[in-house]
């Protein structure tokens, strides 16, 4: 099928698109069990970027569930697909220029392996909210805990669907340990030496 698609090479790069914005465009991928905390500090994150002047965007389950996804279930199959399309989005965002969040529960490490792949490594960090399921069926902000154990979810991570945690993520978070604000803080203090590391690299290379 995409034997005859042939990319176009277009006069404006992402290079020129970020200089523009004088950012280095990144991708912070949220993983974590339901209620973690994931959209709750991406939020408060994106709102530091922003005050900061970075040119963000921020992706979210839910909302990416009710519009471009709306055709997929939680069956491992979907779930795959779900993941691939929103890194493929977060690509084209990162060509744009942009520093993009990306709040997933996604699962599989085979997945954000592909998530890393499509956007490169140099783009990608991967903040894992390590919030213990006991805290976050507590907290059950959605009622889909109580929903799933009775029976009534099938796939529901962490009940009766898998949760394959990072085995070296970038950042670690556990939010009965940390707050909101610190969790940002220590976030927003990684980004900035991530960048300033990339930046150099970049310099080295000279690309
Ligand atoms: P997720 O996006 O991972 O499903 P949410 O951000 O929607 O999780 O929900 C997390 C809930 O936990 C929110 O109600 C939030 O107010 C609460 N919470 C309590 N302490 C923290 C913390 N330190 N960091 C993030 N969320 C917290």
């Amino acid at each position: 099928m995409e034997e005859n698609v042939i990319k176009h090479n277009f006069s404006i790069t992402q290079k020129q698109r970020s200089g523009l914005k004088k950012q280095k465009p990144m991708l912070l991928w949220f993983t974590g069990l339901s209620g973690s905390g994931k959209s709750t500090i991406a939020d408060a994150l994106e709102k530091a970027l922003f005050a900061n002047g970075y040119h963000t965007y921020l992706l979210d389950g839910d909302n990416v569930r009710k519009g471009l996804n709306n055709n997929l279930s939680f069956s491992p199959e979907d779930r795959t697909e779900n993941i691939r399309r929103i890194a493929e989005v977060a690509n084209l965002m990162i060509d744009a220029g942009l520093v993009v969040l990306a709040s997933f529960v996604s699962p599989y490490i085979e997945d954000r392996e592909n998530v890393k792949r499509i956007v490169g490594n140099s783009n990608f960090i991967e903040i894992f909210v390590n919030t213990p399921i006991a805290e976050c069926e507590r907290r059950d902000t959605k009622g889909l805990y109580a929903k799933a154990r009775a029976g009534g979810i099938q796939n529901f991570t962490g009940v009766n669907a898998p949760y394959e945690a990072p085995l070296v993520p970038d950042i670690e978070i556990d939010t009965t340990k940390v707050s909101v604000n610190e969790a940002v803080s220590l976030i927003l203090a990684q980004f900035e030496e991530r960048i300033k590391s990339e930046n150099h690299k970049s310099q080295i290379e000279g690309v």
